[in-house]
């Protein structure tokens, strides 16, 4: 029989993150403080975010991080997450190309973003707070931050983007059974919620704005941390477990990825399975593409300008040096509410300028045709965001059975789609829009 997945021992959950940062030849240009037009600080960003974490924002030295033992504790509740070699898939597309996927799926909330959650609470807890807030879009975030709040016993408030309260009711359900607050953004409980209420009466909320609302909430709060899920670069650095992983286990199977492929929003999953791999080819200079997949909904890398934004609407967090398609974007309602935000990491956006990595972009019908052969010949029903570097996966496989080539290639299952069936409803109804 064939070998299907690839699974690691809970001894082999890494000990360290890689911090790219201390590889890049040319590093991120520094955030800098919008006032002073200075780089921020240590001390700047603990204004808002745990000391540690702010500390490994701004670290461009040292190229491996120790993970606390009691976040080792807790990733091994799931992980190592399996790397599965596609067969399925690959008979569906009659492709002589290997594919594989790494199964983010298989988190207790049902995608990646607890590897970053679960550091991110411990740091504020054992730093004294007492509280965090965060914002979240389609509550994949939200729901990974209310739970590990829960474990390490915070409490927390999200403000979800209002079309995404509206239409995935369950994702808000799953934020209150681990205890936290959910409001939907913009609201009146905030000076920047209000602000954008008066001018936009029926603003439908985006990720700009409902980090707005969060930044500002935790400022206001004493005792209170903002957690942020993707974006920083302390979160991609979180997320390099998923590429950690995944190099041992593609050596398992005796394969190494031509391209590796991870869908994006903000850039922590793909910088989480893609850093791993880019420090050969940075360091060795191993060939290996870099595949970012992006809506065409919301293309910030490939149509966006790289400059210095605003990560939120109302302006509240420092300048970042990003692709950027303006802070005051409003992206289209997509289904994949993880990646409807205007801008992309700072390590990430250096990393493209210095074309290290590419960018493609999908429309929606694509990404939904994409999931459905998946779920059809894998058996697993992918997020929408998850259909993004499935779709970019699959024409990358058939350009492999144009040109015959049989080349490996590699990307992120970030989750799983079960919360988001009300999307499957609109396209299997014939009523999704394709937002080319
Ligand atoms: C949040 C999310 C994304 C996008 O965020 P990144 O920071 O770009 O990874 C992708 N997939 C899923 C399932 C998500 O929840």
């Amino acid at each position: 029989m064939k070998q299907k997945k690839y699974t690691l021992p809970e001894s082999e959950i890494p000990t360290q993150w890689y911090n790219i940062q201390a590889d890049m030849k040319v590093k991120p240009q520094p955030m800098l403080n919008p006032e002073t037009k200075k780089p921020v600080t240590v001390e700047e960003l603990s204004q808002i975010f745990s000391v540690e974490c702010s500390r490994q924002e701004l670290n461009t030295t040292d190229a491996w991080i120790d993970i606390p033992e009691v976040v080792r504790e807790y990733y091994s509740y799931y992980r190592p997450s399996p790397l599965v070699r596609a067969y399925g898939l690959e008979k569906a597309l009659d492709t002589p190309a290997h594919i594989y996927f790494k199964n983010e799926s298989v988190s207790p909330i049902g995608s990646h973003k607890l590897n970053s959650a679960l550091p991110q609470a411990y740091y504020c807890k054992k730093e004294g707070a007492t509280n965090v807030t965060t914002e979240t879009g389609a509550g994949q975030w939200g729901a990974a931050l209310s739970y590990a709040s829960r474990l390490f016993g915070l409490e927390c408030a999200v403000y979800q983007v209002k079309i995404s309260y509206q239409q995935k009711p369950y994702r808000r359900n799953i934020m209150q059974v681990f205890g936290a607050q959910v409001t939907p953004s913009p609201s009146m409980s905030t000076r920047a919620g209000k602000d954008i209420l008066t001018a936009f009466p029926n603003h439908q909320g985006s990720l700009g704005t409902a980090i707005s609302e969060a930044v500002e909430l935790a400022r206001m709060t004493p005792g209170c941390k903002y957690a942020l899920g993707s974006t920083m670069s302390h979160v991609s650095l979180h997320q390099t477990i998923i590429g950690l992983e995944a190099e041992k286990q593609m050596a398992l199977a005796d394969d190494y990825p031509d391209v590796v492929i991870a869908c994006f929003g903000g850039g922590s999953n793909f910088s989480g399975i893609a850093f791993p791999f880019m420090r050969h080819t940075m360091l060795e200079g191993r060939r290996t593409r870099y595949v970012a997949a992006e809506p065409s909904a919301c293309p910030k890398l490939t149509k966006g300008k790289f400059t210095y934004d605003f990560g939120d609407e109302a302006g509240y967090t420092p300048l970042i040096p990003m692709y950027s398609l303006g802070h005051d974007f409003k992206p289209a309602n997509i289904h994949a509410g993880g990646l409807r935000y205007h801008g992309a990491g700072a390590i990430v956006s250096q990393l493209m300028k210095d074309g290290i990595m590419e960018a493609a972009d999908v429309p929606q019908l694509e990404t939904f045709e994409a999931g459905l052969l998946f779920a059809k010949s894998e058996g697993i029903i992918p997020a929408p965001e998850s259909c993004h570097a499935i779709a970019v996966a699959i024409r990358e496989a058939n350009r492999c059975k144009e040109s015959g080539q049989a080349e490996t290639i590699l990307f992120n299952l970030s989750g799983h789609g079960l919360v988001d069936m009300a999307a499957y409803d609109q396209y299997l109804s014939g009523n999704l829009i394709n937002f080319e």
